[in-house]
């Protein structure tokens, strides 16, 4: 506790706006290793469409990883990569660069530290586990919301939680911010992940963790989520304006935290894997008692896009399923510490935590 304010590392270097992606050869060239490649973690998506793979120009022995984002990251799969990857090349790659949503961008961050420490990726679930600096790393959003692209943390879900490795080392060297990348997201997709970006924002700015540094962060992402999800925005400016909002709201959340949604979406996520954007949107739609003027508002969004959630996912769980979603999420103690206060417990137990799950 003698330095109790954090001293957080940012990214270093960023680029901006339509088209910017054509750089990423330039910028690449300028730390590539003889006879090391770059490895391109690239979401699955993608697979098949070659204007878009043929800009990435690769040299020598680079190579391209397709992953699926069904799933969200697990620390096995991080392993899985690292030993393919050390059995495949002699060297060390020159570099990790993600390409996709939250869930490629985090497992690039993952990858590109347990190349260079030891153990499992389970191991780092945590905070400042990590002992050696990562892999030079470049995040690339293909959609908008998470924030994981500017945040010191990757999520993973491992043998006994879902938690974040959050480290000096964790963010991205390099961000390359082009919204072109995210024309051809699917309506609903859009929505849920930027929801996420929204649901930081209310977090935040409702927390007691709240501060000048989360708060002139918080509120530009919070003003320009109503300009995307409330106004009448062309195309083009909402996507460049949602892809800003993702990055302030991950800034918010850096110098204080999340709460209620994500507490109880992590839990939710734990035991019947809904994906984060979807499953805090559930969440959140039942947390008016937390939040009364950010779920009104969330509720006014969704039926401006005509989206609907689907309702009753908890009640057919059996006792030791609600339970392990209980016990996943109050374990979250700095959310709940950030969202009700330290005494937190006065307030939130298991019986009200049940309930409210029984809601959803
Ligand atoms: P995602 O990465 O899972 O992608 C969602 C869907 O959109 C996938 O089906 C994907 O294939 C598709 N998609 C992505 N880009 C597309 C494009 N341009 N065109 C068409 N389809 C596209 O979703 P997400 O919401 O971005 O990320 C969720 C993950 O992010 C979770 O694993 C969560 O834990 C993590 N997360 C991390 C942080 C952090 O700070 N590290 C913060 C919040 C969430
Ligand atoms: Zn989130």
């Amino acid at each position: 506790a003698n330095n109790p304010h954090k001293n957080f590392p940012m990214v270093p270097r960023i680029v901006f706006g339509n088209g910017c992606f054509d750089q990423l050869p330039t910028i690449l060239n300028k730390k590539r290793a003889v006879g090391a490649p770059f490895v391109y973690l690239v979401d699955d998506v993608f697979k098949g469409n070659d204007t878009f793979i043929n800009r990435i120009k690769l040299k020598g022995n680079d190579v391209i990883k397709y992953i699926s984002a069904d799933y969200e990251p697990k620390t096995s799969q991080v392993d899985v990569i690292v030993t393919e990857l050390k059995e495949e090349f002699q060297l060390l790659p020159s570099g990790i660069i993600g390409i996709g949503g939250g869930t490629l961008l985090d497992l690039a961050k993952a990858v590109s530290i347990l190349l260079k420490n030891p153990g499992k990726a389970k191991d780092y679930q945590g905070w400042d586990l990590v002992k050696s600096p990562a892999i030079y790393h470049v995040g690339i959003p293909t959609i908008s919301g998470t924030g994981a692209e500017v945040s010191r943390t990757t999520v993973l879900t491992g043998p006994e939680k879902k938690l974040g490795i959050n480290s000096d080392y964790t963010p991205f060297d390099q961000v390359i911010l082009d919204p072109d990348l995210t024309k051809t997201v699917p309506k609903d997709q859009w929505f849920y992940t930027g929801m996420d970006c929204y649901i930081h924002c209310i977090e935040s700015l409702n927390g007691t963790y709240l501060n000048a540094f989360s708060q002139s962060y918080g509120e530009k992402a919070y003003d320009l989520c109503k300009e995307i999800f409330l106004g009448n925005l062309e195309d083009e400016e909402s996507r460049a304006k949602l892809m800003m909002a993702s990055w302030h709201g991950g800034m918010s959340i850096a110098y204080s935290q999340v709460g209620v949604a994500h507490a109880m979406s992590y839990g939710m996520s734990y035991v019947l894997g809904t994906k984060h954007g979807i499953g805090n949107c559930i969440v959140f739609d039942k947390l008016e008692d937390y939040y009364p003027k950010g779920v009104a508002l969330f509720k006014e969004m969704k039926a401006k896009h005509n989206i609907t959630l689907p309702q009753g996912l908890c009640k057919d769980l059996t006792e030791q399923q609600l339970q392990t979603m209980v016990d996943v999420s109050l374990g979250l103690t700095p959310l709940w510490e950030n969202a009700l206060g330290k005494n937190w417990q006065e307030v939130m137990n298991e019986a009200t935590l049940k309930a409210l799950f029984l809601k959803m």
